[in-house]
């Protein structure tokens, strides 16, 4: 049936719609991984414990007809929801277009779109707590264990598949570790370092690299735009880690870019 459905002009549309409620899901998760509990239960207004009805819960659509506002309270409703409704949804019709046809395909794309949801659901919590919460950290690293076999199961040297893995965790969790050894923990946290073991494994040396680079240009140009908009001092704390986040799924959806600025800046060298 999917397969009659992609030769359709339907599927992108099918994909992206179901890329929003998985990200209304992932929204959910994100409030449970910060304030704790299951992910079950009713959703409620966290102003005024609305039980939400059906219709107050589609995806983007329930946010653009109650323009943003809680219907009983009024108050205003997190833009957060609509965004990573939106963010998954893209990632969902990026990662999923062309249907993979093969089981192989799919062994390649489904880890992708789990790890790229992690990723955002980190992002989220990171930037609302400055916490990356283990139990995210432990599921990203089980997934990317799965992906490390799949290559180690396709390729032609497989030892190799594993040395690179090994390589991308120790240079990334290494140069964050030393960072935050030096800074003593004032720079980045210990759940960046931690972090950057199943990324690093994922991305191999040099992607994981060009992950830090990217991550400490975007940190260094935020926090200076902070600084000279007096919304942060010196002594503001930004968290790190939606930075690593936001540049590893670049790495992941974009590739050729990320290749072509490591070209243009470092040309042969790394
Ligand atoms: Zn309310």
């Amino acid at each position: 049936m999917l397969v009659a459905l992609s030769d359709t002009g339907l599927y992108p549309l099918i994909l992206f719609i179901f890329g929003l409620i998985v990200g209304s899901f992932l929204n959910v998760v994100i409030l449970r991984g910060i304030s704790g509990g299951s992910v079950g239960g009713r959703s409620v207004c966290p102003h005024c414990d609305k039980t939400l009805r059906g219709w107050e819960l589609v995806p983007l659509v329930s946010f653009i007809i109650l323009r943003g506002r809680c219907q009983r309270c009024g108050k205003e409703i997190s833009v957060q929801y609509p965004l990573v409704e939106l963010s998954y949804g893209f990632v969902l019709l990026i990662v999923g277009t062309p249907l993979p046809q093969s089981a192989l395909g799919w062994a390649i794309s489904l880890p992708l779109m789990i790890i790229i949801a992690v990723l955002l659901v980190l992002f989220v919590i990171d930037l609302k707590t400055m916490l990356l919460p283990d139990t995210f950290i432990i599921l990203l690293s089980v997934v990317v264990a799965f992906v490390v076999a799949v290559r180690w199961f396709v390729a032609d040297s497989a030892p190799l598949v594993l040395y690179w893995a090994a390589a991308g965790a120790l240079i990334g969790a290494g140069i964050l570790g030393l960072i935050w050894l030096l800074t003593r923990g004032r720079g980045i946290g210990l759940g960046d370092v931690k972090l950057l073991i199943p990324v690093g494994a994922l991305l191999g040396p040099i992607d994981t690299i060009m992950l830090l680079f990217v991550s400490f240009m975007a940190g260094g140009v935020v926090a200076g735009y902070l600084l000279l908009t007096k919304q942060a001092n010196m002594k503001t704390a930004i968290p790190f880690g939606p930075f690593l986040c936001a540049a590893a799924v670049l790495v992941l959806l974009a590739p050729q870019f990320v290749d072509q600025v490591r070209q243009l800046l470092f040309g042969g060298y790394i």
